[in-house]
């Protein structure tokens, strides 16, 4: 028998109905910046579910400085800990917020790196103001606000961040992979040694970074993801003394060169300047090696070094993704990546080893790898010769230094939700973040809009139920 709607009866049924669609259960994939930052925002509101993270990786109270990749707070808590502050570096971010609600999004990952900092105070910012006459003629620079952190703090940080979420109820799941997640039955399926049960969630924040790219791949082609074009990055890091570069270190830290070849879709730039202690610093992706680097705070680890990447992106080419993976593996030898100086050496790391890889007396290896496009490489080095005259030969170049970016899922600009798994949110480099201040600005964006979605619900709930 039909049951007989009265409008009591309806708004029961209606409230019933939406208290299962509360979102209570919220899991985040990567203990990144951008899952940690996502679950802070939530604890600091007082979100009623269960939060629950899963990482690979290790708790920061038993990771391993060689650990780059995985843990708590992902690379970023592992990196040179520069948290860039401007729209135009570390990725997306205004696209899908705009520019106020961006600079106000990095506010909060800036706040939270302070707040959990053993000391602030030493966190300071570098804000350059007016690009030099010596560099016009070659190259433009781009000058934006940088808060450098320190990568010898970052552990610390880890550890007062970790704790601060225990604390407040978050359970974290360590040294476990996720393996694949059913996006129809909100199950997630990781690779546990002994049987256990699927883990069930109502929300999911996908913020697996670069080291679960693989992961984020497999994702998209097995839910036929719609995904939003990407060009190529690919390069070398560059290293020299530092004080080759001292004259532009002093008006800006992270200083950004950059240049562009319209008509061949090519631009180039420098990337992500580590000085004073700076360390090249290994990453594995895919098996492969490629360069990235880090800067040290503490006085003791100063080597009066500078390196970044010398990175070009590349408009037009067929399959990006596959064209960077095979020229990366084709600048590998011996199980590692290249070097190649004119006068010197591989440095040494922090932990005072050599950096690991095979001097290359010539550059015509790598030229043959990366043809057509090593040679704007080559002349990006020659013309800092001239803006940097005491430079000559004194510089040497990791090779390759890469940025996967992997294809984009198309996702609601409101919340990052896919647009058709609506309950499926994903943050930081697994989306089309490049940085830790972006990749936590949009963690703490879906975790506002999950807030938002709860509190209307709940309005609602309150409203029906007070009929
Ligand atoms: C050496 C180095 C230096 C850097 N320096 C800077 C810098 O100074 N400034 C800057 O802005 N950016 C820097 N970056 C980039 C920055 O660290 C990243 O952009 C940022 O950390 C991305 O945040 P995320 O949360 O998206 O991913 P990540 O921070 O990479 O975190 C992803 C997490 O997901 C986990 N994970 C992956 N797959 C799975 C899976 N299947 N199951 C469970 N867990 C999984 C990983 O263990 C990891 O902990 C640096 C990167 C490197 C490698």
């Amino acid at each position: 028998m039909a049951p007989i709607w009265s409008p009591q009866l309806f708004l029961l049924y209606l409230t019933i109905k939406l208290s299962k669609h509360m979102s209570k259960n919220v899991v985040i994939v990567g203990a990144g910046v951008a899952g940690i930052n996502a679950a802070t925002k939530l604890v600091d509101n007082n979100y009623e579910g269960k939060i629950t993270i899963i990482d690979m990786g290790k708790d920061p109270y038993n990771r391993l400085p060689e650990e780059v990749m995985t843990g708590m707070l992902g690379a970023g808590g592992w990196s040179d800990g520069k948290l860039t502050y401007h729209t135009s570096i570390g990725g997306h971010l205004s696209k899908y917020c705009g520019e106020e609600k961006a600079m106000e999004l990095f506010d909060q990952v800036i706040n939270n790196f302070k707040r959990f900092h053993p000391k602030p105070e030493e966190v300071q910012c570098s804000n350059p103001v007016a690009e030099p006459d010596f560099i016009k003629p070659y190259f433009g620079l781009r000058l934006f606000p940088v808060w450098h952190v320190g990568t010898d703090y970052l552990h610390e940080i880890g550890k007062n961040w970790y704790d601060y979420l225990v604390d407040n109820g978050v359970e974290f799941y360590w040294e476990t992979k996720v393996t694949d997640i059913d996006f129809d039955t909100q199950e997630l399926y990781c690779d546990w040694n002994t049987p256990k049960e699927t883990i069930k969630y109502d929300k999911l924040i996908f913020g697996v970074g670069k080291s679960g790219i693989d992961f984020g791949k497999q994702l998209a082609e097995k839910y036929n993801l719609p995904t939003e074009p990407k060009p190529v990055q690919i390069g070398v890091r560059f290293e020299a003394p530092q004080k080759h570069f001292q004259k532009l270190i002093d008006i800006s830290y992270d200083f950004k060169l950059y240049r562009k070849y319209e008509d061949k879709g090519v631009s180039l730039r420098s990337f992500c300047t580590n000085n004073n202690a700076a360390y090249v610093a290994v990453e594995e992706t895919y098996g492969d090696h490629s360069y990235n680097g880090h800067a040290k705070k503490d006085e003791s680890f100063r080597n009066d070094m500078t390196n970044f990447g010398i990175l070009m992106e590349v408009r037009g080419i067929d399959k990006p993704f596959e064209w960077s993976r095979n020229v990366v593996n084709k600048l590998q030898k011996d199980g590692t990546g290249l070097y190649y100086s004119p006068s010197r050496e591989p440095s040494q790391t922090s932990e005072g080893v050599e950096v690991s890889s095979v001097k290359v007396d010539t550059m015509h290896h790598i030229s043959k790898a990366m043809q057509p496009y090593f040679w704007y490489i080559v002349d990006f080095i020659e013309d800092m010769k001239k803006v940097f005259p005491t430079l000559k030969d004194d510089w040497g170049i990791y090779v390759p230094e890469v940025k996967y970016l992997s294809p984009e899922p198309l996702v609601d600009y409101t919340n990052l939700a896919l647009t058709e798994y609506p309950n499926v949110h994903f943050v930081g480099d697994a989306l089309s973040a490049r940085g830790i201040t972006v990749s936590g600005a949009q963690g703490t964006y879906v975790a506002e809009a999950i807030l938002e979605d709860n509190k209307k619900v709940r309005t609602f709930k309150n409203k029906t139920i007070a009929v």
